[in-house]
């Protein structure tokens, strides 16, 4: 089935689309079998919080355009599952905020890294950091420590789509100014997140990008007063009552 085979006024479109996405992924090799589970604990959570992007998201979506807009050295992290998902859309946000790509994966083998390389080249990508793996996140074990120095290693802001808790904390924990796109406010990558932004990766990363063209010209001064006034223990609060109560604040 290809994509076009899904109708666009389909009540769940959103979730075909995803699944069929991830299921090409596996194929080709750029997402891992783990990715597929991942995916659907994230559905999961879409469903409960109504398919849509709730106004509190909306809100760490534009705070976490102003982090991407305020930094020195912003990078994407992209794993598997991103790049199946939403290739184009994090190469259009990385060119919007002047950030820089790195592939960063839990399931590191070189023909993955291969495979996502490719894919994120064909769909427009310049360079694409991940390769080099000369750093390391402390705290974690060998394999899944490993980036490239010179990207996330110093990075001063990180946008980390639907990562694995555990290297969301250590990342956290180096210091970084964490912007964590995950469905599951309970989870640990939603937890330790500077900006939680609890919303589907298909609404979230255009909805980034939409409002850093929205805020291209805005002061230093006016980004920050975006940043300071967002609370994320209110975020993720305002997500958990969406999910309880079906209010979508
Ligand atoms: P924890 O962070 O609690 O330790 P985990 O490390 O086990 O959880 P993973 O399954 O590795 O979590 O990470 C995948 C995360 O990505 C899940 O929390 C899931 O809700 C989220 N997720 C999956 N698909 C999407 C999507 N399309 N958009 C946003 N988030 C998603």
């Amino acid at each position: 089935m290809s994509e076009i085979d899904i109708p666009e006024d389909h009540p769940r479109y959103q979730s075909l689309l995803t699944r069929h996405r991830i299921e090409e992924g596996v194929e080709n090799g750029i997402t891992s079998k783990q990715g597929l589970i991942a995916e659907g604990r994230g559905e999961a959570f879409d469903y409960l919080l109504g398919e849509r992007t709730i106004e509190s998201a909306d809100r760490a979506e534009r705070t976490a355009a102003a982090y991407l807009l305020r930094a020195e050295h912003p990078v994407l992290s992209v794993n598997g599952n991103v790049a199946a998902l939403v290739p184009r859309e994090i190469i259009e946000l990385a060119t919007v905020v002047n950030a820089e790509i790195e592939i960063n994966l839990f399931n590191r083998t070189p023909e993955r890294m291969d495979a996502i390389e490719a894919h994120l080249h064909s769909h427009g990508a310049a360079a694409v950091k991940g390769r080099t793996a000369d750093g390391r996140i402390p705290g974690l074990s060998h394999e899944r420590a490993k980036v490239d120095a010179d990207g996330i290693g110093s990075a001063d802001v990180v946008l980390v789509p639907l990562e694995d808790g555990d290297r969301a904390e250590a990342l956290a924990a180096m210091g970084k100014i964490e912007l964590v796109i995950d469905l599951n406010p309970l989870s640990r990558s939603a937890q330790h997140a500077t900006v939680p932004i609890i919303d589907n990766i298909l609404r979230a990363v255009p909805n980034i990008a939409a409002h850093a063209k929205d805020l291209a010209d805005a002061s230093d001064a006016e980004l920050t007063d975006i940043i300071d006034a967002f609370d994320s223990s209110e975020a993720l609060t305002a997500a958990e009552d969406a999910i309880r109560t079906g209010r979508l604040s």
